[in-house]
């Protein structure tokens, strides 16, 4: 299985929205442990897709998520011409939509196979900080 996590809401906290593009919150709190559990105890490739630059978010995972310890899997970011990410113990990162089998997003809203009512759903959409 592929799980795609978005960055800013998920594993950024992102509490005033983009602002001057910096990466200014702490994580979301059991987000480095769900990407670790992801990739070590469920055996998952996981990758980070976000519209930042992947160079921005390799760094803070590196130095604020994952706190500049060693950790038991890498983070790559991905070539532009990459269009699937089975990679295992390592977390890619791409500003392109590739495959999944899920996208985990604040800003998502499911799909059931129907657009009935689904306006009215998106008048009232929050995030969850914006709750
Ligand atoms: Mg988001």
């Amino acid at each position: 299985m592929t799980v795609s996590i978005d960055f800013d809401g998920v594993i950024h906290g992102y509490s005033q929205g983009y602002g001057d593009g910096s990466v200014y919150d702490p994580p979301v709190e059991g987000a480095a442990q769900f990407i670790f559990d992801c990739l070590m105890v469920k055996g998952w490739s996981v990758f980070v897709m976000s519209t930042r630059e992947p160079d921005q978010i390799k760094e803070w995972m590196e130095n604020t998520l994952f706190e500049g310890k060693e950790m038991p899997f890498k983070i790559t970011i991905l070539s532009s011409k990459a269009r699937f990410w089975n990679a295992k113990k390592n977390i890619g990162i791409t500003n392109r939509k590739i495959a999944a089998h899920v996208y985990i997003d604040d800003r998502g809203m499911r799909f059931e196979g129907s657009f009935e009512g689904m306006l009215e759903q998106l008048e009232v959409m929050k995030t969850w900080q914006g709750k």
